[in-house]
């Protein structure tokens, strides 16, 4: 038994519209886990579901050995950031904060020590008057993330909490919501579409696709053996380059007529995954690019080109300002190959 147990979860919802298909997995206490997948992929229903805002079609969860399946959301003692904030608009910071400790009957003395507390923590103790409207995106999300900690809940559940804050801000409350957690050690489900927020936070991940679970594991994990093509290719950027190969005797032969050599004893056809950072410039490099777009990035340049021979796209990040690779020229590129990903053609799922 794990802190919280899913098991089998599935959601249908009312039209029909099947968001979670039978998913599993385990939080451990206390850990960061991160769910993350593109649009409509089924995180804010699973995230939901464990909340109690969604009823369950068929399964399990469980929570510290409990089944929550027909417990009451007030009853689960979790608390919620969203992406709105949920703020009361006519109560100052502090009543928004208090809201909840009073509602529970809980003594005024005990409410202002945690109000004050969780508002020193957050650095908003000079805003506790003031209504949400005077306040800026990031001290909102402050709140939202106050009126959760000082409920003292058994876990956190964020739904896209940084999703309203301009690209500067995001980075800065990201750390500050690592931070935050490292110190209070609550375990907490945070969902997003950011690949790097989700790489940033996570202890663990769950990558998610047309509502299913592809690959749990540490970012480092996820990144370095992504366990399916769709995993591969959602995490990284740019995206892993996939190209059509055949592997045979420890080589790979791809389409273009490059050559790499490969531990895998696969033979057969392969897709063949190469991230764009893994490449290098070498004049006897067996990997021809006709350059057609070069992106100057400032630590990288991105050079975008087709392959000879196969006209297959490829992009690579080298490190530094590349003045060489000029649009319409062609460059050849080596391939770290203790770095390749090989995926089955059928059933898209990691081989090596
Ligand atoms: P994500 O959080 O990954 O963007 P959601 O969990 O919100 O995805 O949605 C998963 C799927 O369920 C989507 O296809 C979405 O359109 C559908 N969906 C979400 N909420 C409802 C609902 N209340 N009724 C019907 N379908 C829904």
């Amino acid at each position: 038994m794990s802190f919280l147990d899913l098991k089998n979860v599935t959601k249908i919802y009312p039209n029909g519209t099947k968001a979670v298909h039978e998913t599993s997995l385990s939080v451990e206490e206390g850990e960061f886990m991160v769910f993350v997948g593109p649009s409509g992929c089924g995180k804010s229903t699973l995230l939901r579901m464990v909340a109690g805002l969604e009823d369950i079609t068929e399964g399990e969860i469980t929570l510290e050995g409990n089944l929550m399946n027909e417990v009451d959301p007030s009853e689960r003692d979790i608390a919620m950031v969203f992406q709105n904030y949920a703020l009361y608009p006519h109560m100052n910071v502090y009543n928004n904060l208090a809201y909840g400790l009073k509602n529970r009957g809980i003594d005024k003395q005990a409410i202002e020590q945690k109000v004050n507390d969780a508002a020193k923590l957050l650095q908003i103790s000079d805003y506790l008057q003031r209504k949400p409207s005077m306040l800026s995106g990031g001290q909102r999300q402050r709140v939202a993330m106050g009126r959760a900690i000082v409920r003292d809940p058994v876990a956190f559940l964020f739904d896209e909490p940084l999703s309203n804050l301009d690209a500067k801000l995001r980075v800065q409350m990201r750390l500050e919501i690592k931070k935050l957690q490292t110190q209070l050690k609550t375990t907490s489900l945070y969902v997003t579409h950011d690949q790097v927020e989700a790489m940033t936070l996570a202890d663990r991940m769950v990558v998610m696709n047309e509502g299913n679970v592809e690959h749990v594991g540490t970012p480092l994990e996820v990144y370095t053996k992504p366990k399916t093509l769709f995993t591969a290719q959602f995490i990284g950027s740019p995206a892993m380059n996939i190209l059509k190969g055949e592997c045979q005797s420890s080589q790979i032969n791809l389409s273009s007529g490059a050559k790499l050599k490969t531990n895998s004893k696969h033979n057969g056809k392969v897709n063949v995954g190469l991230r764009p950072e893994d490449f290098t410039i070498n004049e006897k490099g067996p990997i021809k690019l006709n350059v057609e777009l070069v992106e100057l990035i400032g630590a990288n340049t991105l050079i975008h080109g087709r392959l000879e021979n196969s006209n297959e796209i490829l992009v690579a990040s080298i490190a530094g300002v590349i003045s060489e690779s000029e649009i319409g020229n062609q460059i050849n590129l080596s391939f770290d190959e203790n770095k390749l990903h090989l995926f089955d053609v059928n059933s898209n799922q990691r081989i090596n």
